[in-house]
């Protein structure tokens, strides 16, 4: 799909199918190291999110700073306002040039500076960030080595579902699963699952 308002509204229906048809899995990961609501927090949210009408907005940024604000409003929870921020960042930032792959990258990028700005983790926190950074720097990567964005999203997706399947031995330092320590060690992060959907729905959808 082209980075138009049709393509991001693809993006967002392929991530809002991903977290809906795995809910119960996603709860089920909230439930062993938080409280239990992270799948019907996120199927809630991206509800209200592909009930946008993308036609109704001017352009991709409009559309997508629309979902960003829906997100925070509707999902609730500390991924509600991560997710948020995001796509605000994300439209602010988002190419208005067809094809523009680094450009593409430098908005996802600037968009996850926002999540670290705003929940202070880093790589190792055991959050949707260690699945997130190794993405798009894999994204980055592919890019420099002039490959576009559909190979570049692929190569984002694979490396953060590493990078989310490498949450399940850390322990917890930011979210509701810090206040359980070293108990927190041994199950895979909710936030790092959902937001390997989100990038496994860029990665389907944008190219
Ligand atoms: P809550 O913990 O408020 O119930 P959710 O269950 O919807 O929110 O989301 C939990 C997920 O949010 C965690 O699995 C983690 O990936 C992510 N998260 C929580 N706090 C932070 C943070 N400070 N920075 C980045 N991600 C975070
Ligand atoms: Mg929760």
């Amino acid at each position: 799909m082209p980075l138009n308002r049709a393509g991001a509204a693809a993006w967002l229906a392929a991530w809002a199918q991903k977290a809906e048809a795995n809910v119960d899995y996603l709860t089920d990961l909230d439930r062993q190291i938080g409280d239990a609501d992270h799948g019907a927090n996120l199927k809630r949210g991206l509800a209200a999110v592909t009930a946008l009408d993308p036609d109704g907005f001017a352009g991709p940024a409009d559309y997508l700073k629309k979902t960003g604000l829906t997100l925070v409003s509707t999902v609730g929870g500390a991924s509600g306002l991560l997710y948020g921020t995001f796509f605000l960042r994300v439209a602010a930032a988002w190419p208005s040039q067809e094809g523009d792959a680094a450009g593409l990258g430098a908005a996802f990028k600037a968009g996850l500076d926002d999540i670290q700005k705003r929940g202070k983790a880093v790589l190792g926190d055991k959050t949707m960030v260690d699945a997130l950074v190794p993405a798009f720097a894999a994204y980055d990567a592919a890019t420099a080595a002039g490959q576009g964005i559909g190979p570049a999203l692929a190569q984002a997706a694979a490396a953060c579902a590493a990078g989310r399947d490498a949450t399940v031995p850390l322990i917890a330092r930011k979210g509701r699963a810090s206040y359980l320590g070293e108990r927190s060690a041994g199950h895979l992060d909710p936030g790092a699952a959902s937001a390997t959907y989100l990038v496994e729905a860029a990665a389907s959808t944008l190219p």
